[in-house]
């Protein structure tokens, strides 16, 4: 099975990939995490990806579906994967269609976590995290100790409030045409209530998928 999750910044996206990948006996593959890999390890993807952001520029979508074809390749994958961070535009949707046709495989479903808006700021405004070590922490101020390790809990720059309302519109003019595209294309696409607590979120994810 493979899975493509989509979330609004700040949905529990990230909580619920581990939790879903548990449940349904696959791993998670994070863009973020294996483009990184790609560019410490020093393949050839990676090296270009390397270059792109040395000149500070965006790494293109073809090195990045490269280099997660590669990953894709190795032998944890075969019976699926959940794919977190792979689509956000129509033009990425595009290619890792094409590329997962490479590798005689295709997209199963589709998650889009949806909650509102104003919920994701408050969430978000609560949030501080370690400046050493970035472990999240919510309810606790500026300046507090990290329990971990004894940093200072800082604000990302990110979670402003109004860097968060202008990132959700963002991803509402971006993800609206990456689903209708699925949906064009046969794809099994579930929008999921994130509101909730952890465990109501991934009972309802399971259920879109009947599982
Ligand atoms: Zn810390």
């Amino acid at each position: 099975m493979i899975l493509v999750l989509f979330g609004k910044p700040g949905a529990g996206k990230g909580t619920q990939a581990p939790l879903l990948a548990e449940s349904l006996g696959v791993p998670t593959l994070a863009t973020g995490d294996v483009l990184r890999a790609a560019v410490r390890g020093g393949t050839k993807l990676g090296l270009e990806a390397k270059a792109c952001m040395e000149r500070g520029e965006l790494v293109p979508d073809s090195i990045i579906l490269g280099i997660v074809a590669e990953e894709l390749k190795q032998p944890q994958y075969a019976k699926g994967v959940i794919l977190d961070g792979a689509v956000r535009t129509v033009p990425q949707a595009e290619g890792l269609a094409t590329m997962l046709e490479g590798l005689g495989r295709k997209v199963d479903a589709v998650l889009a976590f949806d909650i509102d808006n104003e919920e994701i700021v408050r969430r978000l405004s609560d949030r501080t995290v370690c400046e050493k070590c970035q472990t999240p922490y919510s309810g606790r101020k500026v300046g507090d100790i990290c329990d971990k390790c004894g940093g200072a809990l800082v604000r990302r720059k990110d979670d402003d409030p109004e860097a968060i309302r202008t990132r959700l519109k963002a991803y509402e003019e971006q993800t609206a045409p990456v689903l209708d595209w699925y949906m064009k294309h046969g794809d099994q696409v579930a929008v999921v209530d994130a509101v909730g607590t952890i465990d109501d979120v991934k009972r309802r994810a399971l259920g879109a998928l009947g599982k």
